[in-house]
């Protein structure tokens, strides 16, 4: 890091630290849209040298079984002609190169060859994709991309990146919870203005110090893409870290090279997520006419697509990576790696078939 970026990073820290001694607390959600926007765009985040690993990272057959999901649903669908390839925040682009190298094999002929479109604000990650991607075409969000054919999506923790508004039951009633100041230090803090008619009846008489987290941002994208399944055919999976029942607490983290750190002590310097809401977002995507074909947890999924018979064909393609290949199958579905914890949850239009894979369905 040179001491020009290292100055501008912890600026961050001083503008909100301005920011909130001239107007007052700010949102979580501002706090975070912020802090994530300045810390995505300077850098990569992913790999041993980063700050955190990613499925698409870990190994190829997670990107391969994603491609043959969207392979196998775009062919039973009746093969619609100039279907593309939709992902968003695709970081590296390791995703999308395993997805469509898996894709082309499986129905190439049939005529799958699907331009990838991505969305990406991080220009130094636009930067990256476009070594291995140099014919995909980028968008700022989701309104610039085509309206007048199927879209196959995709988006591995993506969501978890969005800013979470976060209420808090206090004695006097709800309230937004915010960012402040202690002395030079940025806290959370009670906002002043009451927010009850914000919160759903249902939660009228959980006790103080609960705190009700949502994603606007994240139901927003769930929507538009629903609506656009509904209109234009094709398919989706978001996958993230989330919970498949309606839950309250803060799920705020913040991960820096690899260890969890105060989501509020550096800014622009740390990877913010939050937990993905799934039950919450299935009504969203129904009423816009999309279909829900389930949501899983990733080991259950990975596993029902034939993850395993992967993992033998490609030690035996390799011996010598046979260890590492079985290695990285089971971080990937192990219940206490990423197998439990991480959800993938499928839509797709109207009229489509069911997905692979989502036999135990669950939430909703
Ligand atoms: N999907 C990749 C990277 C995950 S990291 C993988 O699995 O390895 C999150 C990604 O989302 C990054 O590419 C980041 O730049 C992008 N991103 C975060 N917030 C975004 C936003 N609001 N709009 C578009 N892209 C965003």
């Amino acid at each position: 890091m040179s001491s020009h970026e290292s100055a501008e990073r912890s600026g961050l820290q001083a503008v909100f630290a301005r920011l909130i001694a001239a107007t007052g607390p700010i949102s979580i959600a501002h706090y975070m849209a912020e802090s994530n926007g300045r810390y995505y765009a300077s850098r990569d985040p992913l790999g041993a040298t980063g700050d955190f690993v990613t499925a698409p990272e870990i190994s190829q057959m997670f990107g391969e079984l994603i491609g043959l999901w969207l392979a196998d649903l775009w062919q039973r669908a009746g093969q619609p002609e100039r279907a593309c390839y939709v992902e968003l925040g695709p970081g590296r682009g390791t995703l999308a190169s395993d997805a469509l190298r898996a894709m082309r094999r499986a129905a190439g002929r049939a005529g799958l060859a699907p331009v990838a479109h991505f969305v990406e604000t991080s220009p130094a990650l636009r930067a990256i994709q476009r070594e291995t991607h140099p014919d995909a075409v980028w968008h700022h969000d989701l309104s610039t991309l085509p309206d007048d054919r199927p879209l196959l999506i995709v988006a591995n923790e993506f969501l978890d990146a969005l800013p979470v508004r976060q209420l808090i039951r206090t004695a006097a009633g709800w309230r937004e919870r915010m960012v402040g100041l202690a002395g030079e230090a940025l806290v959370p803090v009670v906002g002043e203005r009451p927010m009850d008619a914000a919160v759903p009846a249902g939660f009228a008489d959980v006790p103080e110090g609960a705190i009700l987290e949502t994603c606007p941002a994240a139901a927003t994208v769930v929507q538009e893409f629903a609506a656009r399944l509904a209109g234009q055919g094709g398919a989706a999976l978001f996958i993230d870290y989330g919970y498949d029942r309606p839950q309250l607490g803060s799920t705020l983290q913040a991960v820096r090279a690899h260890r969890k750190v105060d989501p509020f002590a550096s800014p622009g310097e740390a990877d913010l997520t939050a937990l993905v809401d799934f039950a919450g977002l299935v009504p969203i995507a129904e009423a816009q006419g999309a279909r829900w074909l389930g949501t899983c947890e990733q080991g259950a999924w990975l596993r029902g697509l034939g993850i395993e018979a992967r993992a033998d064909a490609l030690a035996r393609a390799a011996p010598s990576a046979a260890a590492s290949i079985r290695k990285a199958a089971a971080r990937l579905t192990d219940p206490e790696e990423m197998g439990s914890l991480f959800k993938v949850m499928g839509l797709a239009a109207p009229g489509w078939p069911d997905g692979a894979g989502f036999t135990r369905v669950s939430g909703g």
